[in-house]
């Protein structure tokens, strides 16, 4: 019979690699509980339409990204694309944001592209993210940008860029869209094909293609800057003076408008140099317009998605720590006559919170020697040789020293020294 592989875009994250996510995310848990973000748990499948309506028909994730299939009760469901619209609708449905009340909430899990996979660019991919919901004012966005930085500082990144722009609100943003559809029609043969479907639909989305000719043209495209109407204009200058104070550099890109149609106001994305074509391992912004585009009313938010996968690659290519290497503290060697009296010493230890193994596999003494070699303590059962039953033997496998310690006091004794 055939091996069934994985399906193309997922991949597998082994041993080798998932203890330096789970240290990413141990670190991300760390971040948010300093900046008083507690967690939310939200499902991997939602319906269709929060999605759709949330996300935006006119976007490449809600066009042509999405997996989506009905289900056994004839349900549209879709994997989410992404955590913002989930977690406002959970926030909706929950009261979070009630009489007045926000709430700072942080995720991570998976998220589901169709898109063409290539380095840090996957269907299923991971994201961490964090969400301020309830919170209008500039402080959020802020409070926001800063902790994705915190994030990458003590993750030990190097060489990120932070770009950030203003796409307006609902008061201003039709104006410059009107703006922007006058002046792309008028340019309408030299745009690629993408493009022209996006005209009528989304023109914002123009400024954002890759294509050089495209690229040409949005170069001397209107200045949204000059349609922002004053409460945006202000919004903008709070951020990024609140940044300055904080003592973090900034580039503004008055062309990135990123994929998701809900962001008002602040746009940003976090880059790395050492990326290549996927180069961004953070996005977000202000969406202040989704929780009532899913009829929730209205309740401000700003938020970001960090991409996991691509933090990995980033830390790996820039020889960052991802903490200690997980071994268990003590190896217990025994030969097969004491497979029990090791059985039972390892369970005690593992009782009393110290990480222990026993072989479970019948190798040699030297296998289990050589195992031994990656734990702190070797710990070696031999009572055939010994008189007393109840003393074996500890060694420090750093140091090389060794000494005969009784089975009764190993735990207190490597308790005062783990
Ligand atoms: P977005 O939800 O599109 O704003 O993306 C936020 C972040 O998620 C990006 O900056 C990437 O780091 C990451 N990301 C988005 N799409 C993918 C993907 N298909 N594969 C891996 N990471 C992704």
């Amino acid at each position: 019979m055939s091996i069934i592989n994985a399906p193309r875009g997922t991949r597998d994250i082994l041993p080798a690699e998932s203890w330096k996510w789970s240290y990413i995310i141990k670190t991300a848990g760390e971040v948010m509980k300093n900046f008083n973000f507690s967690e939310i748990l939200i499902p991997i499948f939602e319906h269709t339409e929060l999605f759709s309506r949330g996300v935006g028909e006119t976007t490449d994730i809600v066009e042509k990204e999405m997996y989506t299939f009905i289900d056994r009760g004839e349900r549209s469901i879709t994997l989410r694309p992404e955590a913002t619209a989930g977690v406002m609708r959970a926030a909706i449905e929950n009261n979070l944001c009630a009489q007045g009340n926000f709430a700072k909430l942080w995720s991570w899990g998976p998220m589901f592209r169709y898109e063409r996979p290539q380095k840090g660019r996957y269907r299923q991919f991971y994201q961490i993210d964090a969400e301020c919901l309830g919170v209008a004012g500039s402080s959020a966005d802020i409070e926001i940008i800063s902790m994705s930085l915190e994030l990458f500082r003590r993750l030990g990144l190097k060489n990120l860029e932070v770009v950030l722009n203003s796409v307006g609100c609902e008061k201003c943003r039709p104006v410059y869209r009107e703006k922007l559809l006058n002046y792309f029609n008028a340019h309408k043969k030299d745009l690629c094909e993408t493009c022209l479907t996006r005209l009528d639909r989304n023109p914002l989305r123009i400024l954002d293609c890759k294509k050089e000719n495209c690229g040409k043209i949005s170069d001397d495209a209107p200045d949204i800057y000059e349609s922002l109407c004053d409460g945006c204009r202000n919004h903008f200058e709070e951020v990024k003076t609140g940044l300055e104070n904080l003592g973090f550099a900034y580039r503004i890109n008055k062309r990135l408008v990123r994929g998701l149609d809900y962001y008002t106001k602040t746009a940003f994305e976090i880059l790395s140099g050492d990326l290549g074509a996927q180069n961004a391992v953070c996005g977000g912004g202000r969406y202040d317009n989704l929780a009532s585009s899913i009829g929730g009313g209205k309740i401000p938010g700003v938020g970001f998605a960090c991409g996991l996968d691509r933090v990995v690659i980033v830390m790996e290519e820039q020889n960052c720590s991802f903490g200690k290497i997980p071994a268990p503290d003590v190896f217990i060697i025994a030969n097969e006559n004491n497979k029990a009296s090791a059985q039972i010493l390892t369970y005690k230890l593992r009782s009393a919170g110290i990480s222990a193994v026993n072989d479970i596999a019948g190798r040699s003494f030297k296998n289990q020697m050589r195992s031994a070699g990656l734990c702190k303590y070797a710990c070696i059962i031999d009572q055939d040789k010994n008189k007393n039953k109840n003393k074996i033997i500890l060694k420090d496998m750093a140091e090389g020293s060794q000494i005969e310690i009784n089975q009764d006091e190993i735990i207190n004794y490597l308790n005062g020294k783990l």
